[in-house]
């Protein structure tokens, strides 16, 4: 295990036992649609790979980065579109691929812009839920995890950047994001979320 790593949360088995699973829910859910599967950059990369390959149906992938700025571990819900995705939406169903939805600011941005363009539908797939941690209200149709309002890593999932190829989830100890809030490192506060 990683050295700044507190506890593995959960483990490459439980991560893929899980994806193979949503990935059989969503084959049978999309049979017969046009489906695009739109990730968001860069946290669910390693997942809409593992994703992508357990679910049996022709399938269009692309990708989106949305920055929301907030310190390193928090989102403030002021969301810009750093890579827009490439084309129209009109005909598709678009099922957004998320790493984790904490506050459902960034979610509940990226839903709003997007229901504009007139998908067939949308709909949403995150890795992780913390659900207590919720301050807009977003549908989450299908969802890996739940998991307790603790700052993760791995599998996707940064801190300052770093910790997103271990194969695991796993808890930070604070003590690797504890000067996060004091003033000398304001630069840091101003930093955004991906
Ligand atoms: P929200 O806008 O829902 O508060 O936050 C969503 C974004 O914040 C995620 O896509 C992710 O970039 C970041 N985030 C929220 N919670 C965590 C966490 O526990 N660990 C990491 N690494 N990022 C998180
Ligand atoms: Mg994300
Ligand atoms: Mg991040």
């Amino acid at each position: 295990m990683h050295q700044d790593i507190e506890e593995i949360l959960i483990s490459e088995d439980q991560l893929q036992a899980k994806i193979k699973h949503l990935g059989e829910q969503i084959t049978q859910d999309y049979d017969g649609k046009n489906l695009l599967l739109l990730g968001t950059l860069k946290g669910a990369v390693p997942f809409i790979a593992d994703l992508a390959r357990a679910i049996h149906l022709p399938l269009e992938l692309d990708y989106m980065a949305v920055a929301s700025y907030g310190n390193s571990t928090q989102s403030s819900g002021i969301v810009r579109i750093v890579k827009d995705m490439e084309g129209p939406i009109e005909q598709k169903h678009v099922l957004i691929i998320e790493d984790i939805i904490d506050s459902g600011r960034t979610l509940h941005y990226l839903t709003d812009l997007l229901r504009r363009r007139n998908p067939l539908s949308l709909k949403v797939c995150s890795l992780l839920n913390k659900e207590h941690t919720r301050v807009q209200n977003v549908p989450v149709d299908y969802y890996g995890f739940t998991i307790p309002d603790k700052f993760v890593v791995g599998y996707g999932l940064d801190y300052a950047q770093l910790y997103r190829n271990l194969p695991y989830i796993g808890i930070l100890k604070p003590s690797v994001y504890a000067d996060d809030s004091k003033p000398q490192n304001q630069h840091q506060s101003m930093a955004e979320n991906q």
